[in-house]
């Protein structure tokens, strides 16, 4: 993974965040409140205008600096949640590199363990790991097959799809929409929604 990668992702999400606006904001008013899509957007643009302190950093510092910029400029749940997944893939791609599909897809899976020990959560309590832990098993499991290219970005994008779609008919233990009990049922979660956003982007970048 380059740098410049990174930037072109940091661009290309944050437009799909801004194009995204009412979808996003109208779940997190249904089982939230209300504030998810503000959050979000202040940390993508505050990424996105990071690009000229970033560009000469190596990738790993340069997921480190966007963990820190999440940490201090999303607020709410999904602030401190997207900042530990950003630092512990930074750590993991500075500690065995990022050359191979298998250690991209282990760096993946740090970021993801990290928010599930940060949320105390898991897989079916209605959040954004409904995404990420089934696009992490995936990642892994085909990067150990050797499965590559358009197959795996495919096959990523369509687990991070089904995941958010999952969360619809689900109970939430954990967040706001707990409160809500059987209430929440019928809608999608906000967090869920947005990371399968980032996830459809990223690959889709990479598809080109
Ligand atoms: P807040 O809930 O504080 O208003 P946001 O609206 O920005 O924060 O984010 C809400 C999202 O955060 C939820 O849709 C859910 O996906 C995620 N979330 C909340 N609590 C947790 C948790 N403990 N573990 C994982 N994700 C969580
Ligand atoms: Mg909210």
């Amino acid at each position: 993974m380059k740098t410049e990668f990174i930037l072109q992702a940091v661009q290309a999400v944050n437009h799909a965040i801004l194009a995204h606006e009412s979808e996003i904001e109208s779940l997190d008013r249904e089982i939230g409140d209300g504030d998810h899509f503000i959050n979000i957007k202040r940390g993508s643009r505050a990424i996105a205008e990071m690009r000229d302190e970033l560009a000469d950093l190596p990738p790993d510092m340069v997921l480190q600096r966007i963990g820190m910029k999440l940490l201090s400029t999303v607020g709410g749940a999904s602030g401190p949640l997207l900042a530990s997944f950003f630092l512990a893939l930074a750590k993991t791609v500075k500690e065995r590199g990022t050359a191979t599909l298998p250690d991209k897809a282990a760096a993946f899976a740090a970021g993801v363990e990290a928010v599930k020990s940060r949320g105390k959560a898991d897989i079916g309590e209605k959040t954004l790991l409904d995404v990420l832990i089934p696009v992490s098993q995936a990642f892994t499991r085909l990067a150990a097959e050797g499965v590559e290219g358009a197959a795996l970005l495919n096959e990523l994008k369509r687990v991070a799809e089904a995941g958010m779609l999952s969360t619809r008919d689900m109970i939430a233990t954990k967040g706001r929409a707990a409160f809500l009990g059987e209430r929440a049922v019928g809608h999608i979660d906000p967090g869920a929604k947005t990371c399968q956003l980032v996830i459809q982007t990223v690959c889709d970048l990479a598809l080109h």
